[in-house]
């Protein structure tokens, strides 16, 4: 199971960094901070860390870069199109109305957006994110503590980079 799950993680990434110089991804803290016990399970078998490391080498040996965006980043919660964050999203929502603007969104698509955006935020800062990349780098291959890392995402300027309805 092991060999076959690194053989698949290699290639999907081998893909990846084969189409793309910039890959983002979410610093998710598989052990600790996500209260579903399943969900945080089912991350960790399925060998997140290990993806992660994966792209990292084989973007950097292209010359591409690997961004990840706090963990605390509500890519879910927060509206794509004017920025609103809602209180609550629990995982069996998957798709939502903004209170604030009345876009509807689907729930992943929403994410990917934010996520897209303060990527963008990042590289405009400066480009990459070292400091999460080398504690990952530190780490290799476990899944992350519980420990608190340099939060420098959380700024509700988010760049709308599409114009929703
Ligand atoms: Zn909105």
């Amino acid at each position: 199971v092991s060999n076959s799950r690194q053989d698949f993680l290699h290639k999907l990434s081998r893909n990846l960094v084969n189409e793309s110089q910039v890959i983002v991804v979410e610093n998710l803290n598989v052990k600790g901070l996500i209260p579903n016990r399943k969900l945080s399970k089912s991350i960790s078998d399925a060998g997140w860390g290990m993806f992660v490391n994966f792209l990292d080498y084989k973007l950097q040996r292209r010359g591409g870069k690997l961004i990840e965006i706090d963990r605390f980043f509500p890519s879910s919660k927060t509206c794509s199109c004017c920025g609103h964050i809602v209180d609550e999203l629990p995982l069996d929502i998957r798709q939502w109305d903004c209170p604030a603007c009345k876009n509807h969104h689907d729930r992943d698509e929403n994410a990917s957006k934010n996520i897209t955006a303060e990527a963008i935020r990042i590289l405009s800062m400066g480009g990459g994110n070292p400091v999460l990349a080398e504690l990952r780098r530190r780490k290799t291959n476990k899944p992350q503590g519980g420990k608190a890392v340099v939060n420098e995402t959380g700024s509700p300027h988010l760049l709308r980079q599409s114009k929703c309805g």
